[in-house]
């Protein structure tokens, strides 16, 4: 039997044997219709015991939900009106009115009027994909508390685990001292060599000339 290929469903995260469709979530997992899906996130969540970790969805994606009854006054939402908390669907701005209800006020309205009878308030539509909502001020209360908010400054200075080092060396002359600090083993190997022949050039050297000494000495004896 061949060795059956996993995959993370890249929308839900369930991990399951490779298809082309996702048993959790139901998302085609063929590339193109992934893109799809990929173009449908957005900053927009409905509370969903069933799919909790699916990622959020574009506005447009949750009002067209509203439309068509698949979000209720009841249902539980989070987007950049309620700064990611949250909050009861009549209570959404920007969707409450497409189900009947002024957010502000609670007044019964019109899913086609653009402005609460009775407040005043706009019902807008917000299609910012990228834009959760979330204050850009500093938060009022509380900071983090040095470098990260997850580990306190000692936990990440602390160094007392092994320390980066070197890989062991499997030479059989890990001690041998060398001059130049630089040679890899082979490196030192070529330059033993190297040595060796030097050195055996220069004896020959050496002898050449005693010979040749000894030959002149001979023929100078011979020659008197
Ligand atoms: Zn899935
Ligand atoms: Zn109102």
């Amino acid at each position: 039997m061949s060795k059956q290929r996993i995959l993370v469903c890249p929308i839900c995260g369930e991990t399951q044997p490779e298809s082309s469709l996702c048993t959790a979530c139901g998302v085609s997992l063929v590339k193109d219709k992934l893109l799809i899906a990929e173009g449908g996130i957005g900053p927009w969540w409905v509370r969903d015991e069933e799919l909790p970790h699916n990622p959020g969805m574009t506005y447009d994606h949750l009002a067209d939900m509203a439309r068509r009854g698949k979000v209720e006054r009841h249902t539980l939402l989070r987007g950049p009106t309620t700064r990611q908390l949250w909050t009861v669907a009549r209570r959404v701005a920007g969707i409450a009115h497409l189900l009947e209800r002024c957010h502000e006020c609670g007044t019964h309205v019109n899913p086609k009027d653009r402005a609460c009878p009775e407040c005043n308030v706009s019902f807008l539509a917000y299609r910012d994909r990228n834009n959760l909502g979330l204050e850009e001020s500093e938060p009022s209360q509380g900071e983090i508390d040095g470098m990260s908010s997850f580990l306190n400054d000692t936990m990440i200075l602390n160094t007392t685990s092994k320390p980066l080092s070197m890989p062991e060396r499997k030479t059989s002359e890990p001690s041998e001292p060398h001059e130049d600090g630089v040679g890899s083993p082979q490196f030192r190997a070529v330059q033993r060599r190297l040595e060796s022949t030097l050195r055996a050039k220069r004896n020959l050297t050496i002898a050449l000339v005693i010979i040749a000494l000894i030959a002149a000495g001979l023929g100078f004896m011979a020659f008197t």
